[in-house]
């Protein structure tokens, strides 16, 4: 083994998932990524394989790599599935989600958006404690869903999102909460998150903004928010909807880190209304290639990635479909890997 590789693992996921991971290992290895890549699958392609949706093989392969590049994965609905995203960060306790919106191409709604996304991903509405409440003749007369919040949890993705910031030169964190209505919820968040936000007063601005308030000035004037702080569901709406102000998922990668594991994937899903013709756009999942390439402290990769991407869309003009372009998934790689060699 080369000892200046690094041991990764990839998993190539459901519909359009293994023609962009086809494409981004293009680009990585144009640009000489140092990972070594441990090749496992999940989702829909694993059920067809292994019987299981996120065989065994695959949870040890990222135990021991710690770091893994992910396409997106199919999550059947009904046939008592639970989502492999989910049990992902569950396993691995990854609790920081981030993602990025930046502008890369003229001509959207906004051509100057760059903003952070740091979402807590695995607490709040999202742990899953829902039952129904019957009535009469009605099993299923009520639902109830709790969401849970713990200090501790807080603290950890506090932590992590003003790190993030020192360390990628952001000057202001926005927490955005509804503690005017879910008191003790979101109000145990906003109040952890100040008293983190203590300890890094004067490097980084703090100011908190109500969940709905806040996804008005996102649209009516994003260049006031820098890195934004939120919990589950509330970060989960937001990040598609940064995501739109930036020209649609397609664009639009995603980390999410623990402290057992990382995990990089594109913010879209498995896209089955397109899969298997070639023309899905790989950008997000190199996007998120890059990120992984940062995440190893090889920054200087990462720039080169991001700069060769955006010299082909914005210089080249080679766009895939959903970019109003012509190119196909590879055509764009090419053009891509063209730039880093
Ligand atoms: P989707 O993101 O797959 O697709 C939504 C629309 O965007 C579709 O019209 C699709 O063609 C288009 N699109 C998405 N990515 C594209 C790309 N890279 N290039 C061009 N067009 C693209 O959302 P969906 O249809 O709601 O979900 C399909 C499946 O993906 C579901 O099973 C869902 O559970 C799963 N999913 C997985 C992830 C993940 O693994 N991270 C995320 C979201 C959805």
């Amino acid at each position: 083994m080369n000892s200046r590789l690094i041991p990764a693992t990839l998993i190539p996921g459901d519909g359009i998932g293994p023609e962009i991971t086809a494409a981004t290992l293009k680009v990585l290895d144009a640009l000489g990524a140092p990972f070594e890549w441990e090749t496992r699958a999940a989702g829909m392609a694993a059920v067809e394989k292994h019987g299981d949706p996120i065989p065994a093989e695959t949870l040890a392969s990222i135990r021991r790599t710690r770091l893994a590049l992910k396409g997106p994965l199919t999550t059947p609905v009904g046939g008592g599935y639970r989502s492999v995203n989910v049990q992902l960060r569950k396993e691995f306790q990854l609790y920081a989600n981030v993602r990025p919106a930046r502008t890369l191409l003229p001509g959207g709604r906004y051509d100057h958006v760059d903003i952070v996304l740091v979402r807590e991903n695995t607490e709040g509405f999202y742990v899953g404690f829902e039952h129904y409440i019957p009535m009469g003749d009605d099993p299923q007369a009520a639902a109830v869903s709790s969401g849970i919040i713990t200090r501790e949890g807080c603290r950890r993705v506090a932590k992590f999102a003003f790190d993030y910031a020192l360390k990628h030169g952001r000057r202001k964190l926005t927490i955005v909460h509804k503690a005017n209505i879910l008191k003790a919820l979101t109000g145990l968040f906003l109040e952890t998150v100040r008293e983190v936000g203590a300890k890094y007063e004067g490097r980084i601005q703090i100011e908190d903004r109500i969940i709905d308030a806040c996804a008005m000035q996102l649209v009516l004037d994003p260049g006031r928010f820098d890195l934004i702080l939120t919990t589950n569901l509330f970060g989960d709406i937001l990040s598609d909807l940064i995501a739109g102000l930036v020209g649609g998922l397609g664009l639009a990668p995603g980390a999410n880190i623990g402290r057992e594991a990382a995990i990089f994937e594109a913010v879209h899903g498995s896209a089955p209304d397109i899969a298997g013709q070639g023309i899905a756009n790989p950008t997000a999942l190199m996007l998120a290639a890059a990120m992984m390439l940062e995440h190893v402290q090889r920054d200087d990769l990462a720039r080169r990635l991001r700069q060769a991407i955006e010299t082909t869309l914005r210089e080249d003009g080679v766009r895939t479909r959903d970019l109003g372009g012509t190119a196909s998934t590879i055509e764009f790689a090419d053009a891509v890997a063209h730039h880093l060699r």
